[in-house]
């Protein structure tokens, strides 16, 4: 049973504020059909939308099945929506070029039901509103009350126990509009039905109780239902279930067989997409209901950044090809012989033919022009632009050890433990085999810092961040050395997140790593830190330009890898202070910073600055021809010149780097396939190999 006590809202717009709904009470019963009349602006809508859980009160309570809804959190407001409310509105919002039956079956995909029961429940939707036999038709094909038809079928198909309807008649004519009132009436026979009108005739023909509204005042009731206050029972609260996303999950696995770069665009897409998926359907609930869209985009936009990329991926057909759609595609024939099934080849060219190229050049262009249209809408912080900044960040275990907070340091360790060479190509393919020395062996020190939203004006920490994080102890970061340390909703971090960030000793992971190898169960005890210890954290930042040294060569070296070279440089690095700890809000539903640590856009600029002014730059860009890396020149003029180039390299590294050489040629070449018996059998050898074996191999 749903009570409204003493409800009111207000909109407050500017200098303007409007009293909605000013304090009425109402009691539904669990079976009738209201109708709320009003003139046009006295809260019809307004009340509609709270008892839907679409917009909130700001005083009063809404009380479900004996329940207050004062403490709902979102949670339970998502719950209720979809479980107890189904919405039906004046302009249908139905998908236009899905299929009558999709548009309902879509109000099922979200609660997580078998594809076969989808089907089934959406069909005995339709059939229920009179429309069974026109379940494939196109919304547009369609007249206003087949379509409003349709919407009550969606509204119904997950079993509501309450339907709401603001003014379902309103862009109908009086036929189609009886065919409507007769079709809610029927609904209303075994549950609530409260709908919004301002067709009194229809009301009083069809409803069994009329509420007349005024200025957000109850003037009228024709059938009060009172409830004493005493007998009120104690309800348990149904359905408080979570939605769930099946369906994504097994429309994912049906693209294994899709060649493996765009599965992961399309993967990317998807989970860029769900943010917008919620969009698109409460979009296309309502477009009255403008407070809570604003609540919804705001959540989805804190799920920053928006990926726009250079392939995107149309969502609307993937709904089509979704397994249950699939089965339209089969084609009848008889059982009597062989026949191919080319579902798989349709899914396949479904997805290739949705996949489109963006043209980023132009969409920049558009975003930054002044005259856009979109600029109204983005406001003035709405673009931003950020790097992919590349640095490493080391500190000292408790027990003074030298820690790489990218993890290497354990993963030596865990190498050391396993004394396995496989684990030991893993990492190399991993972390040091894609050639380019220098994302490389920084790429993942981002891993745990990552750069935050900056305010409008690019400085500081956005407030976007700053509304859903709550700042537990110390200050945001403002300067460039400043970092905040971002726990979870439950004030925690990984454990192995501990020990990448040298808070416990590496010692220590090694050991509990042996003990993994060795198959005993890890005894883990709860432990803390308090706030102070742990911002007292020292942490060294040593920008990627700084990793490399120049020799007599004229060349410069890496010491990324050279602990003792970087421990010495730990007196320049960018010594950078935790300011601060924060924790997700409970409510938050998108985490948007990912990383343990989180540095400023000074930080950004601060390192491009100075990587511009650094030695190894400044020689690049003397030297535009030549990799001063390793002094060979970037374009070859033939395949002689790369030989040559390529002798005087490997001339000039020591067995180490030889035999590691050696291995990643031999990993690389296993891994593209091209796998000649020999690479195999020489990569099962080379566990029993030793670098200076190795190394002579690389000379051979
Ligand atoms: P009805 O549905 O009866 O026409 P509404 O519930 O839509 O009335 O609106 C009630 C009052 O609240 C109106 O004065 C309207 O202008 C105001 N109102 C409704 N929604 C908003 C909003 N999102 N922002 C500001 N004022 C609003
Ligand atoms: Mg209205």
């Amino acid at each position: 049973m749903l009570q409204i006590k003493h409800i009111r809202k207000q909109y407050i717009t500017g200098n303007l504020v409007q009293q909605a709904l000013d304090g009425g009470s109402l009691n539904f019963r669990e079976n009738e059909f209201v109708s709320i009349l009003g003139p046009s602006g006295s809260g019809k809508t307004t009340l509609l939308n709270i008892i839907g859980g679409l917009d909130r009160y700001d005083d009063g309570d809404l009380i479900i099945n004996g329940i207050s809804t004062k403490k709902y959190k979102d949670r339970d407001w998502d719950s209720y929506r979809n479980h107890t409310i189904g919405f039906v509105f004046q302009s249908y919002n139905l998908i236009p070029h899905q299929s009558v039956l999709a548009n309902v079956e879509l109000a099922l995909t979200i609660s997580g039901i078998s594809k076969a029961e989808r089907r089934e429940r959406a069909k005995k939707a339709l059939e229920e509103v009179g429309l069974g036999d026109q379940i494939h038709k196109k919304p547009n094909q369609m007249s206003g009350g087949q379509m409003q038809r349709v919407a009550i079928a969606r509204a119904l198909v997950n079993n509501p126990k309450v339907l709401l309807a603001d003014e379902p008649t309103g862009a109908l004519d009086t036929e189609t509009s009886v065919q409507v009132m007769e079709l809610l009436k029927e609904v209303a026979k075994d549950r609530l039905v409260i709908m919004v009108t301002h067709n009194p005739e229809l009301a009083e023909e069809y409803a069994t109780r009329i509420v007349r509204l005024r200025d957000g005042k109850i003037t009228d009731d024709s059938n009060p239902y009172l409830v004493e206050e005493a007998s009120e029972e104690t309800l348990r609260h149904e359905n408080m279930g979570k939605s769930s996303m099946s369906y994504l999950t097994a429309l994912s696995l049906s693209f294994n067989n899709l060649k493996t770069k765009k599965a992961r665009t399309l993967l990317t897409a998807f989970a860029g997409s769900i943010g917008i998926i919620g969009i698109a359907l409460i979009l296309s609930l309502s477009n009255g209901v403008n407070n809570y869209i604003t609540d919804i985009q705001k959540s989805t936009m804190t799920s920053y950044p928006i990926t726009i990329e250079a392939q995107a991926l149309d969502f609307s057909s993937i709904i089509e090809i979704s397994p249950g759609h699939a089965e339209e595609m089969d084609i009848e024939h008889e059982k009597d012989a062989v026949y191919m099934n080319s579902m798989d080849l349709e899914l396949a060219s479904t997805v290739t033919t949705s996949l489109t190229q963006n043209n980023l050049t132009e969409f920049k262009k558009y975003l930054d022009d002044e005259d856009s249209e979109i600029h109204e809408y983005v406001g003035d912080n709405g673009i931003l632009y950020t790097y992919d900044t590349k640095f490493g960040v080391y500190t000292t275990d408790p027990e003074g050890e030298f820690v790489n907070t990218d993890g290497s340091t354990l993963q030596e360790a865990k190498q050391s433990a396993a004394s396995s060479m496989i684990s030991g190509i893993g990492s190399s393919m991993g972390g040091n085999g894609d050639g380019s020395a220098m994302s490389s062996m920084v790429s993942r020190a981002s891993d745990n810092f990552e750069e935050l939203l900056p305010d409008s004006d690019g400085t500081g920490v956005s407030n976007a961040i700053k509304d859903n994080y709550e700042l537990l102890y110390g200050e945001w970061p403002v300067a460039y050395d400043e970092v905040v340390l971002v726990l979870n909703k439950n004030n925690e971090i990984a454990a192995t997140t501990i020990y990448e960030l040298g808070i416990l000793p590496s010692s220590e992971y090694k050991e509990l790593m042996e003990q993994l190898e060795d198959g005993e169960k890890l005894e883990t005890q709860l432990q803390q830190w308090s706030y102070e210890d742990i911002c007292d954290k020292q942490f060294y930042l040593i920008p990627a330009c700084d990793m490399y040294v120049e020799n007599e060569n004229g060349t410069f070296d890496c010491i990324a890898d050279d602990e003792e070279a970087l421990g010495e440089r730990f007196e320049d690095a960018v010594k950078l202070k935790v300011t601060g700890v924060i924790r997700p809000d409970e409510d938050l539903e998108n985490l948007f910073i990912n990383a343990p640590f989180g540095y400023t856009r000074e930080l950004t600029d601060y390192l491009i600055q100075y990587t511009e002014e650094s030695a190894v730059v400044k020689a690049q860009e003397e030297n535009a021809d030549i990799n001063v890396v390793n002094g060979m020149s970037f374009e070859p003029k033939d395949d002689a010149a790369k030989i040559s180039d390529v002798k005087i390299y490997l001339s000039g590294l020591g067995v180490s780097d030889k035999a590691k050489l050696c291995k990643e040629m031999l990993v690389a070449s296993a891994a593209a396939g091209s796998g000649s018996g020999t690479d195999a059998a020489m990569m099962a050898n080379m566990g029993s190999m030793g670098e200076t074996e190795l190394a002579a191999m690389m000379d051979q």
